[in-house]
């Protein structure tokens, strides 16, 4: 049985959201507490980590923005619609990724 996109999306959302907050670091606490001990690749391991950080927080974000496209296009009536050719997206595509905005084959030819 195919799950409601609107709940899917949602949830997609809320998840997103969580996974973005649980990624920004408490900006206040950092440098406020002193951290002793540190060894003298600690900060470049830090550094690294922010990075990955900030470029999961991007990859988070931009999934955010499709999330919210597909929930825009469901309020208006044209979830499944594929936003390039026009056509279905399919049943079984958006049971997999609810907030496709492409169907398949153009998913596939913007890869290319
Ligand atoms: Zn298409």
């Amino acid at each position: 049985m195919p799950r409601d996109p609107a709940e899917a999306l949602s949830e997609k959302r809320r998840e997103l959201e969580a996974e973005l907050a649980a990624l920004a670091p408490p900006r206040q606490e950092r440098g406020v507490q002193p951290q002793f001990g540190k060894r003298a690749g600690d900060h470049i391991a830090e550094s690294a980590d922010l990075m990955v950080r900030a470029q999961a927080a991007t990859a988070l974000r931009q999934l955010l923005v499709e999330v919210e496209a597909a929930l825009a296009r469901l309020r208006q009536g044209e979830y499944g619609r594929c936003e390039v050719c026009g056509g279905e997206i399919g049943a079984a595509r958006l049971e997999a990724v609810p907030w496709a905005g492409r169907c398949i084959s153009c998913a596939e030819a913007r890869r290319r």
